[in-house]
């Protein structure tokens, strides 16, 4: 009888260096059955075979830090191997536990759920990439659900991840979108009207996918010794330059967190990016986005506005609260961080600095996003916190409002050009026309008159602040609809528009002619479709 040939694996040039399961205490008990894991950090655990694995997607830029080549990602076998039905060598499968405060209350033991971690890739460059997949199966922190992850979150997580990298925002990455060929059975808006969606699987990689909740667990279950163990890990693997850990060390630590925590969310608030969900176990200790959830996207610009339909009522995690809730989040942090410092002064020094740091970040990038060459304070303040009284006044999509602000002239042809001429470039971010009352055109000209007026100071040439601005105010983004219309798309067997969302979104602040459509504002019929302006937490 003659064997089967044997097919050449391109992935077992994958090199693996597990220092998570290698260095860190592990759950002692092998069964993958759902229960209270204690001193330790995570739980060997494998990943559940699907019936028929199919690729949608894969990130060329992702693929590239694990020195992958195309061929490979389109091969057979890399759909096997990141749906989770074939290990590599190296691999060495394992859920991390961890802890989180959601909705501002103690919620206890999370841990990865439906995240199983394979292990972490060293590439060419020496770097360390933690590979997970999402939607793998039980895991002993599953709690009450079933691990896995249905078609539309698992698509949502996949571009809006890419797309971020390609922003400049910090944010873990997405190397592939699997369907398993299996369904799975969700309740989308919780009120007893289940079906069956197609089931898929992301394979994330990061750094490392530790949480705040990672610490907040072994703080509060008084295991000390196991939070140092993990600390000093951190700080080794992740944050080599602070040097060894010592308490003092600890507290550089903690500051690091609190400004890479600041700037992340300065880069939230630029491009109009909701999370949706803050809780404490979706806080990378990197200062990553990080759990693509009912994330959204500011259309019309809405400091009060949230994705979730979960926190509809208390609106806790809205666009505008986010600076703020991280430092909530990081107070958290600093609790379960105390017992290897044993003072708790410089940690809250830490916590002031946060938020003079985010100040200060938060005005830069205002003044950045309107062209100006610095924030002025005497000059600016006024100026950025009238417009954004004005924003909200009516529907005004804030990706296009910015976008189109490079384009009012305000220099040599200044004397002729009209109001009508002036305000031209930003019509097209008004969703009701019939909003723009006079008393509100006349608002928006004296603004404009200040503005154009602060621009002169500057003396900055039109066509360079125009550059600047674009460079800062993207074009294209995620928009919630266009998201929807891809996963409505794949539902029904056509993959082309995630290829081409993929594509677009790899140059958000070019103009890209020919995909104008994709910069659009939200078309009517989106305004309340499930999906596009309202998302749950199922997923
Ligand atoms: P999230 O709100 O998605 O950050 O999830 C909160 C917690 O619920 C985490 O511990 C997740 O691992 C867990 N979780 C969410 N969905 C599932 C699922 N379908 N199966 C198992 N665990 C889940
Ligand atoms: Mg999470």
């Amino acid at each position: 009888m003659s064997r089967p040939p044997k097919i050449p694996n391109p992935l077992t040039a994958l090199r693996f260096d597990n220092r998570f399961t290698t260095l860190l205490p592990a759950d002692p008990l092998a069964e993958n059955r759902r229960r209270q894991v204690r001193g330790s950090c995570y739980s060997r655990v494998l990943p559940t075979p699907v019936t028929a694995p199919r690729l949608v997607a894969f990130s060329r830029e992702a693929a590239a830090l694990l020195d992958l080549s195309e061929t490979t990602c389109r091969s057979a076998i890399f759909a096997q191997v990141f749906a989770g039905n074939l290990l590599l060598p190296g691999m060495d499968p394992h859920a991390a536990c961890y802890g989180g405060h959601q909705f501002g209350n103690w919620a206890g033991q999370l841990g990865d759920g439906r995240a199983i971690n394979l292990g972490e890739v060293v590439n060419q460059q020496g770097e360390h990439w933690t590979l997970q997949l999402k939607g793998a199966g039980p895991t002993p922190y599953s709690r009450t659900a079933d691990g896995l992850a249905v078609l539309r979150s698992s698509l949502r997580e996949f571009l809006c991840s890419e797309a971020m990298f390609h922003l400049g925002v910090p944010t873990t990455r997405a190397l592939s979108l699997i369907l398993t060929g299996e369904p799975v059975e969700r309740d989308m808006f919780y009120d007893g009207h289940p079906r069956e969606e197609p089931g898929a699987i992301v394979c994330r990689l990061a750094p490392s996918f530790i949480r705040f909740g990672n610490f907040e667990i072994l703080a509060g279950r008084g295991e000390i010794s196991v939070l140092q163990q993990l600390a000093d890990f951190t700080i080794r693997t992740g944050f080599p330059h602070l040097g060894e850990p010592s308490p003092a060390v600890y507290l550089r630590w903690f500051d690091e967190i609190c400004r890479t925590t600041a700037e992340l969310m300065v880069h939230w608030l630029r491009v109009g990016f909701v999370h949706g969900v803050m809780n404490t176990d979706n806080m990378s200790i990197h200062g990553l986005t990080i759990d693509y959830g009912p994330y959204g996207w500011l259309e019309n610009y809405d400091p009060t506005w949230t994705p979730n339909t979960t926190d509809s009522a208390g609106r806790r995690y809205c666009y505008g609260r986010q600076a703020q809730i991280a430092h909530w989040n990081l107070a958290q942090l600093a609790n379960a961080l105390y017992p290897l410092i044993g003072e708790a002064e410089p940690l809250e020094q830490a916590l002031r600095d946060y938020t003079a740091h985010f100040d200060r970040g938060w005005q830069d990038m205002m003044a950045a996003k309107l062209g100006l060459v610095a924030y002025e304070p005497a000059l600016d303040r006024e100026l950025v916190q009238e417009l954004l009284r004005i924003l909200p006044e009516v529907e005004t999509d804030m990706t296009l409002f910015f976008r189109g602000l490079a384009l009012v002239p305000t220099k040599a042809s200044e004397a002729r050009t009209s109001p009508e001429q002036r305000i031209a470039p930003l019509m097209s971010a008004f969703y009701r026309p019939e909003q723009l009352t006079p008393a509100y055109l006349d608002r928006l000209q004296a603004w404009l008159t200040n503005y154009t007026e602060r621009l002169r100071r500057d003396n900055l040439p039109d066509a360079e602040r125009h550059q600047r601005m674009h460079a800062v105010n993207p074009k294209y983004v995620l928009r919630n609809y266009l998201a929807q219309l891809a996963i409505d798309q794949v539902e029904q067997g056509d993959f082309s528009l995630v290829a081409e969302l993929l594509e677009v979104l790899r140059h958000p602040y070019n103009e890209q002619p020919g995909q104008e459509r994709f910069a659009e504002k939200r078309p009517e019929w989106a305004r309340n479709r499930p999906g596009c302006s309202m998302l749950s937490c199922s997923s």
